[in-house]
């Protein structure tokens, strides 16, 4: 149907939210995602809801009116596949959390420093990501990784229902014994796929307080560093969650890279000292600086979200509240994927050299190593959809201009992200994460979905044959 033509104001009348359209005043607020790359987008409406009736509105709307949909949650997709030229449905404003005995109900427009805030004040935690304004609605339809995966697992693992609006207008909650095929499906099947989640359980686990650790090296030392810490991290006790940086602030004025090994170990602390010193000792190389502090799990995340010192209303972006201090950034591309053995140390000098090749001023530059193994792996690969349970762990490069986007900027980023995604040709499992989704990436049903695709496909033909919820990269 012409847009011109479409009756918007009958929407608007059946909501609780609002329908923003091309004109009107918070239509660029509400339009853009949290990648300034995707501003260019302009969707023929963008509709705001505050409920899940909202939302099986928005969907019988669409469907009636034969427009496409893009899902929204905290708008972080790296391809911009939660926007588009059709109707984005956005369910940032479905945002409530609620923690109860042993079980925490999440909307999934909630933000991760909005859920850990709420779940701190029972010494809880739902496993998620490191990152204060991705939403759950993205991350645990893909799996979510950070400081609690080895320990406990990855948010789907914690997943216990997802309730969601199909795309024939029902809004259903799958679990173990609803829609088992579904609730398979959507822990780890990705965003986008199924329906618009709009609500989560979880069971969620105790945390207390942590050794938060910092540890850095000299480029000369990166090679040993970086084997050392392969060898060691992805078998170390659960305790442990560790990560690579190796950062380049600007890829065009010949500084050498920062190394740094950091993570949280959530055992005995001492014990933990004697298993970073472990790390310096296998790499036969001295940290330049040692930093371990215990500290209490808020201001370890906090720290960890890059943080440390603001209120959980700052830790948002500008917009989201009047206290929101976080910027959107301006340009971001990253590419990666699971490592399922050690590589060798040639290989390793390939990957680390593609950080400083191809120079490029303006270019904010990173390579970064994720340790997985642990409990996140004791998982079965077909238990849940989510594949990647025999990874040691994660490697992806990104590129990052910010503020300043220079002409020729993208360009170059891609041209040297994909040059540095070659390097690990030779060692990567050929799988990559779904919530790091990579539209460049050649086979990427393969590389999210590995041997779960066809069952995956079983699903979104039982519950979306007519595919009306798509993008470049659906099932
Ligand atoms: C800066 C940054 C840091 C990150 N840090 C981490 C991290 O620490 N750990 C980690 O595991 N991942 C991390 N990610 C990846 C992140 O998990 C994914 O980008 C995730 O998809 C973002 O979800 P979102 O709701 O914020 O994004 P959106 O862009 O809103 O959504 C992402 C995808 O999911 C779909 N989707 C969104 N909401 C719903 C819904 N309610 N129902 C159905 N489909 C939906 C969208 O259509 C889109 O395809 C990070 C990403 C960025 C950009």
């Amino acid at each position: 149907m012409n847009p011109a033509q479409v009756d918007w104001g009958s929407l608007q009348s059946g909501i609780e939210g609002e329908v923003w359209l091309p004109g009107e005043s918070g239509y660029d607020g509400a339009r853009r995602l949290v990648l300034k790359q995707f501003d260019h987008v302009r969707p023929q409406a963008v509709v705001r809801c505050r409920r899940a009736e909202d939302v099986a509105e928005a969907v019988a709307f669409a469907r009636a009116h034969g427009i496409p949909c893009a899902i929204r949650s905290g708008g972080h997709s790296f391809a911009g596949y939660s926007t588009g030229t059709g109707m984005v449905i956005d369910v940032s404003g479905l945002d409530r959390v609620e923690v109860g005995g042993d079980v925490v109900r999440a909307q999934a427009g909630v933000q991760l420093v909005d859920l850990y805030d709420a779940t701190l004040r029972h010494d809880l935690a739902v496993p998620s990501g490191w990152c204060p304004t991705v939403a759950l609605g993205g991350l645990a339809l893909g799996g979510g990784i950070g400081l609690e995966t080895r320990k406990h697992g990855l948010t789907v693992d914690h997943m216990l229902s997802a309730t969601l609006v199909l795309a024939d207008g029902r809004t259903v909650t799958c679990d173990e014994q609803h829609h088992p095929d579904l609730y398979w499906a959507v822990r780890g099947g990705g965003g986008g796929n199924f329906g618009v989640a709009v609500e989560f359980t979880f069971r969620p686990v105790p945390v207390g307080d942590l050794l938060d650790y910092r540890l850095t090296w000299p480029w000369v030392d990166a090679t040993a560093v970086v084997d050392a810490w392969q060898r060691w991290a992805p078998d170390a006790p659960d305790d442990l969650a560790s990560v690579i940086n190796i950062g380049v602030t600007d890829a065009g004025d010949g500084s050498e890279p920062e190394l740094a090994v950091a993570g949280v170990w959530h055992g005995d602390p001492a014990e933990g000292e004697r298993l970073l010193r472990d790390l310096a000792d296998l790499a036969g190389r001295e940290p330049s600086s040692w930093s371990s502090a215990v500290r209490t799990y808020r201001a370890t995340i906090m720290n960890w979200f890059d943080c440390g010192g603001f209120t959980p209303a700052e830790a948002h972006l500008v917009g989201h509240n009047p206290a929101a201090q976080i910027e959107r950034y301006a340009f971001s591309l990253c590419r990666g994927g699971f490592f399922d053995t050690v590589v060798p140390t040639e290989g390793l000098k390939e990957l680390l050299a593609a950080v400083t090749g191809r120079p490029f001023a303006g270019q904010r530059r990173d390579l970064n190593f994720i340790a997985l193994g642990g409990a996140a792996n004791r998982v079965a690969p077909d238990a849940t959809a989510f594949v990647h349970r025999g990874s040691r762990y994660y490697t992806g490069y990104s590129a990052d201009m910010d503020p300043v986007v220079p002409a020729h900027g993208p360009e170059a980023a891609r041209a040297w992200i994909d040059g540095a995604f070659e390097t690990l040709g030779p060692w990567w499992s050929g799988r990559s994460y779904q919530n790091f989704i990579d539209s460049r990436l050649a086979d990427w049903q393969q590389a999210y979905y590995g041997e779960n695709l066809a069952r995956l496909q079983r699903v979104k033909e039982q519950y979306d044959a007519a595919r009306f919820f798509d993008f470049p990269q659906a099932i």
